[in-house]
């Protein structure tokens, strides 16, 4: 069985998995996946009857099969009428709060977060960022261990805790003492001084007051988080809520948003700033979306959401909206069309666009909702191929790793579909095979574990 598993599936991948969908390759010898249209991830037009050979975990040739020389001995898997793109990379999750029905702070554990990370990897999303909720060694022993080879999953990366003024980071109430609370410029500095110490991807920052009811965290107190993180190499990530905070956060040097403004549309100067400082943008558009609706809407069905999720999880998520008045409906229809038509406006100024879920928050179900936002992002306005790129190259580069594009030397973290994207981007939902670091997700015996 060569696809690195999580030990804890180790005994259910052995029980029985036949390794359905596509033909797994030998461990330790060089494969070349031939005959599928390739996507590669950069936004150029995709390449039919490619050929992609990989070699010890990393692609070592790419491109149409007059133009790649194959080693004599590969292991050749045909994949005829495929199409293969980068797996997902996700700057914005939120690991280890949800375990069933149940959302609590005391379900991060190891288990639940390989569980997770597990879930990541059979939707195709190769690396997820926590995004700022992740407190103690856990989530660093992970990575340690992906990156030593001994475990599996979706790649981990993680922005440690996050800083907000005290218990007003986080939206969900057991979330936020993962968050440092900072009340003066000394103690901000030292939080950063303290997440810089880990090793953590980026320094996630809350400027939100929660609709009145909590503390925002004020200039006074980001702009020596920005400039401590600065001086530490570190990339500061603010959770934004009202637009003219992403004004002055942008104006104070930070770095990314985690959301778009919810309160209203961009406007000209602020696009103007945010392309002018090169600030990172992710949509999350897919959380804000379910508010517009009264009804389930019709991914509640889909079989790639039922593979995953328990009957329960289920009935709480069409409930929510079953819920909901006409009247909320349409005021969050509002909203959100606001924040489609910023994003428009980003993609057209070429701002720079990287994919943001949010997924971990509860019932917004890890490795499905990353489809769920390509398909808003091209509602949106924007062309399938340029989603995909804000989904996979865009990211890495953000992120700083070394997956995300079917390039030769980047590691080879691919998703092998059934139907082409480019035709209907929901079509990245027809998973056929994951390949995490040249290795099949055996996607059969997680299935069967569900
Ligand atoms: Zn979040």
């Amino acid at each position: 069985m060569p696809h690195r598993s999580i030990p804890a599936l180790l005994l259910l991948a052995a029980a029985g998995c036949g390794g359905g969908g596509a033909p797994e390759a030998p461990v330790g010898t060089v494969a070349a996946y031939e005959g599928a249209t390739l996507i590669t991830g950069d936004g150029d037009p995709p390449i039919g009857g490619g050929v992609l050979v990989v070699d010890d975990g990393r692609i070592t040739a790419v491109g149409r099969a007059t133009n790649v020389t194959v080693p004599e001995g590969a292991a050749v898997v045909d994949l005829s009428g495929r199409t293969v793109m980068p797996a997902l990379v996700d700057l914005h999750g939120h690991v280890g709060f949800q375990e069933g029905l149940d959302y609590d702070y005391a379900n991060y554990t190891r288990e639940n977060l390989l569980d997770q990370l597990n879930r990541y990897a059979y939707h195709g999303v190769g690396t997820i960022v926590s995004l700022g909720t992740d407190p103690g060694d856990l989530a660093f022993e992970i990575q340690a261990e992906q990156e030593a080879g001994t475990l599996g999953g979706a790649r981990l990366r993680t922005a440690f805790r996050g800083i907000a003024r005290p218990d007003a980071g986080p939206g969900a109430a057991t979330m936020r003492p993962t968050a440092f609370g900072v009340s003066t410029p000394e103690e901000a500095r030292a939080a950063v001084d303290e997440i810089a110490a880990t090793g953590a991807a980026f320094v996630k920052i809350w400027v939100d007051d929660r609709g009145g009811s909590v503390e925002k965290l004020t200039a006074d107190l980001y702009e020596p988080v920005i400039a401590a993180a600065h001086e530490h190499g570190l990339q500061v990530i603010a959770h934004v809520y009202y637009h003219d905070d992403a004004q002055a956060l942008v104006e104070a040097g930070v770095d990314g948003f985690a959301h778009l403004p919810r309160d209203a549309e961009m406007d000209d100067a602020l696009v103007a700033a945010i392309i002018e400082n090169d600030v990172f943008v992710m949509p999350n558009l897919s959380i804000s979306e379910r508010g517009r609706h009264a009804e389930p809407p019709a991914w509640v069905q889909e079989p790639l959401l039922l593979e995953s999720v328990a009957d329960d999880v289920l009935a709480r998520i069409r409930a929510s909206f079953e819920n909901r008045t006409p009247e909320a409906a349409a005021r969050a229809g509002e909203s959100y069309g606001a924040m489609a038509r910023s994003l428009k406006k980003l993609a057209d100024a070429g701002a720079r666009l990287v994919l943001g879920a949010d997924t971990g928050v509860q019932d917004h179900v890890p490795g499905f909702m990353e489809h769920r936002e390509l398909e808003l992002i091209v509602e949106a306005g924007v062309s399938p191929a340029e989603a995909i790129r804000i989904a996979t190259s865009a990211p890495a580069e953000v992120l700083g790793v070394d997956s995300g594009l079917l390039a030769v030397g980047k590691r080879a973290d691919f998703v092998v579909l059934d139907a082409n994207p480019m035709y209907g981007i929901t079509n990245t939902r027809q998973i056929s095979a994951v390949y995490l670091n040249g290795e099949a997700v055996d996607r059969e015996a997680l299935r069967a574990g569900w």
